[in-house]
């Protein structure tokens, strides 16, 4: 699947608080695998400078934005980030409210306009019945 990274081959990989500079030496590298609940894979490249214990044990899946971890059976939960919130959750959460407004004006609507139909329906009927009480009168 590194053929897939080649697109990145010009931005920096790794780039991160070790501090490299990036002169264009290739220095080593430390390939790690992560994996998200959703089984994907990836795997960033590492300044072979950096010690292990500072690389990240878990990065935000590229394909679906989901935590990753190193272990292949046993991905980061999302529950586990409940606190955690995407721009999109936000984005959703806001929608919904919108969206709730917005049923709600609805059903409000609905239930005014039913009334007055009602309203009118049984003026009708009352004047229905009325003609007819005086027919069979
Ligand atoms: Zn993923």
């Amino acid at each position: 699947m590194n053929s897939s990274n080649s697109a990145i081959r010009g931005s920096r990989v790794g780039a991160g608080p070790s501090g490299e500079k990036d002169t264009g030496f290739q220095a080593e590298r430390i390939q790690r695998t992560y994996y998200c609940f959703n089984n994907h894979s990836f795997s960033p490249l590492f300044a072979a400078s950096a010690e292990v214990e500072e690389l990240p044990t878990e990065l935000d899946c590229p394909h679906c934005g989901l935590p990753a971890g190193l272990d292949k059976d046993n991905p980061p939960q999302i529950a586990k980030h409940e606190p955690y919130k995407t721009h999109l959750a936000y984005v959703k959460e806001r929608r919904t409210e919108a969206e709730a407004k917005a049923l709600l004006d609805e059903a409000v609507a609905a239930v005014r306009e039913r009334r007055e139909r009602l309203l009118a329906e049984a003026k009708a009927e009352i004047k229905k019945n009325t003609k007819a009480n005086k027919r069979s009168a």
